[in-house]
């Protein structure tokens, strides 16, 4: 039975990962999640399948139909629920004794403001739900945010009422995004940039980040409160060296990784992915 790679759009990432699977005669079906089509009770016709669809929403709900048509996915329903959602990923970080930078939640953006005074600036405030660094605002102080969560208390969404907010961790033009398939750190990459938001959608260059024994230890732990799938673990180096775990991607891009890792990303994906949905 073939493989389903579950996506709506087409990125670099999804046409590397089917050459890949096509290289090793890997029989696979592109099911695109605007058009298929589940039903009560009945099982559905694949061997497996890769999750890549772009969409949190209907990757979420993408997922708990395959599964419920007995299909193995990988990354699973519950990995991507966890991980498509910033504030709760943050919650069950800090439940696991990782370090996060210093948060704070409203349910309001209104229930804000006087609370970010004494939370303290510069704070950024971003969707839940997101991805690219869209919306998410640095707040140098109490005009900027007055002023964004009034933005964001006109948004439609009603998701965007919630209001998470994490201190700016001060760091010197680079972010670390690391890949962690099945509890292994397959590599990891700076993210160099002269913007506060670093994601490569952006500019930010990707630079071959080293690994040592503290972030490989914290990049395993941090995996294993996901739930040990394909992950991009998105972590925040203050100038100190003090390190926080930001968030963690289920669906992880690596247009930027492969360009500069020495290691074979996208086959190293496939492998995982390959070795899961045989177990
Ligand atoms: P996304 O899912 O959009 O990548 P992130 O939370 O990773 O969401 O935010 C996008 C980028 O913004 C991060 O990669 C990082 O460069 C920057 N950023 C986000 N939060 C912080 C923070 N608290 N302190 C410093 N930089 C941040
Ligand atoms: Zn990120």
């Amino acid at each position: 039975r073939p493989l389903a790679v579950l996506t709506s759009i087409v990125r670099l990432e999804e046409k590397l990962l089917c050459k890949e699977l096509e290289r090793r005669h890997v029989p696979y079906e592109v099911l695109d999640t605007r058009r298929t089509v589940f039903r009560g009770g009945t099982k559905l016709p694949y061997g497996g399948a890769i999750s890549r669809e772009i969409s949190h929403t209907r990757n979420t709900y993408a997922t708990h139909l395959l599964e419920r048509g007995g299909v193995r996915v990988v990354n699973d329903a519950r990995t991507v629920s966890l991980c498509g959602d910033k504030l709760l990923t943050t919650l069950a970080l800090e439940a696991a004794g990782l370090p996060v930078p210093r948060w704070m939640a409203t349910l309001s953006p209104e229930g804000a403001l006087d609370a970010l005074d004494e939370f303290g600036y510069p704070a950024v405030v971003k969707p839940v739900i997101g991805s690219w660094g869209r919306l998410a605002a640095r707040l140098d102080g109490h005009d900027t945010a007055e002023t964004v969560l009034e933005h964001r208390a006109a948004l439609s969404n009603p998701t965007n009422r919630i209001t998470y907010v994490q201190e700016y961790v001060d760091k010197p033009d680079r972010d670390i995004k690391a890949y962690v398939f099945g509890g292994e750190v397959v590599g990891a990459i700076y993210k160099v940039s002269t913007e506060w938001r670093t994601n490569t959608k952006r500019g930010g260059a990707p630079q071959v980040c080293p690994l040592d024994d503290e972030l490989v230890d914290l990049l395993t732990r941090a995996s294993a409160v996901a739930g040990d799938g394909v992950l991009g673990i998105d972590v925040l180096e203050h100038r100190d060296g003090t390190r926080y775990v930001n968030e963690i991607n289920h669906t992880p891009e690596f247009h930027g990784a492969i360009e500069v890792l020495p290691v074979d990303l996208v086959a190293r994906y496939v492998d995982f992915v390959l070795t899961r949905l045989r177990e």
